[in-house]
């Protein structure tokens, strides 16, 4: 880390930390994530194609229109040949969002074709020259083809950074701290990776446990309690069983040899405070305790509680 970069306490500025942080979510990914077709392959043409689509449409709905796209005009020649007015149609009759879009894709795949010999740029910049190709969707291509981007910062990027590191809401910060943060020449991995962190477990509410963050034990906000960011400017709602609650009480306090209530009940609900505070946790606690799965030192100044030995 760069002393603009991610963490104002420093922590992050050391290489162990950072290598840890990086492996670990690189691993995490790797173990698990959603499937899309546009994940397994490097063709930057199927890739282009991905995310013009997800530009307006939810991504589930993308695979469909995506996989008839391809066969349609599996190639950048193929679309380059065909009619604009079906490229257009095509769009309308698979609700893609402004028609705009798939003129500016046909002109792209000409461009190509015309001026680049067929063979898409590789670089960032370079692919900025296409039509309709924004910098977000060049720096897309260029990691998830050609593994030569920059570090993706979008809206999902942002509220982890912010919520993990306690990264400023500040764009040249967050592209400060994202650059920082990647492990160079990994661009296809990482930033499928940091999305993936942000889409499926750092979402506005977030779901630190269950979805098993790999980033929990140098997350800013999962030690606070505090899981506002830019996007979610008052706390996020929190929905949880007794009986999730009780899980999360004996998977957190196994991590720990013991926690004090302040350190435990952040850690199992987000919306820790108020009426489901310290008087809510001690309840759980007690129930706990009497089916002989925690101990509680009352004794202890501010009380302790750990798995029961
Ligand atoms: S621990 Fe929770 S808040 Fe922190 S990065 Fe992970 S999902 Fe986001």
């Amino acid at each position: 880390m760069s002393d603009s970069g991610a963490d104002g306490e420093g922590a992050l500025r050391d290489d162990d930390t950072l290598d840890a942080i990086r492996s670990a979510l690189i691993e995490w990914y790797e173990t698990d994530h959603r499937e899309y077709p546009w994940r397994q392959t490097d063709d930057p043409y199927a890739i282009l194609v991905s995310e013009i689509m997800s530009q307006q449409t939810q991504l589930d709905r993308v695979v469909a229109a995506w996989d008839d796209f391809l066969e349609e005009w599996p190639t950048v020649e193929a679309l380059a040949d065909a009619a604009r007015g079906d490229v257009v149609s095509f769009w309308s009759d698979h609700s893609l969002g402004y028609n705009n879009r798939a003129k500016y894709l046909h002109e792209a795949a000409t461009q190509v074709v015309d001026e680049y010999d067929g063979q898409f740029p590789e670089t960032p910049d370079e692919l900025q020259e296409l039509m309709g190709v924004g910098p977000y969707t060049a720096n897309a291509v260029a990691s998830f083809a050609f593994n030569n981007g920059d570090a993706v910062v979008d809206t999902n990027v942002k509220r982890v950074l912010y919520r993990a590191f306690g990264v400023p809401d500040d764009d040249a910060a967050f592209e400060t701290a994202a650059a920082d943060l990647m492990p160079a020449g990994r661009s296809r991995v990482w930033n499928n990776a940091i999305m993936e962190l942000g889409g499926v477990a750092c979402e506005k509410t977030p779901t630190c446990d269950t979805a098993g963050c790999p980033w929990r034990e140098w997350c800013h906000a999962y030690e606070s309690g505090d899981f506002t960011a830019p996007d979610v400017p008052t706390q996020p709602s929190f929905e949880g069983s007794r009986r999730q609650m009780r899980g999360r009480v004996i998977r957190t306090l196994g991590e720990y040899d013991e926690l004090t209530l302040d350190e435990l009940g952040p850690r199992v609900r987000v919306d820790y405070g108020g009426e489901t505070g310290e008087a809510w946790l001690r309840e759980l606690l007690a129930d706990l305790r009497d089916d002989g799965l925690v101990e509680i030192d009352a004794d202890s100044e501010p009380t302790v509680v750990r798995l029961q030995s």
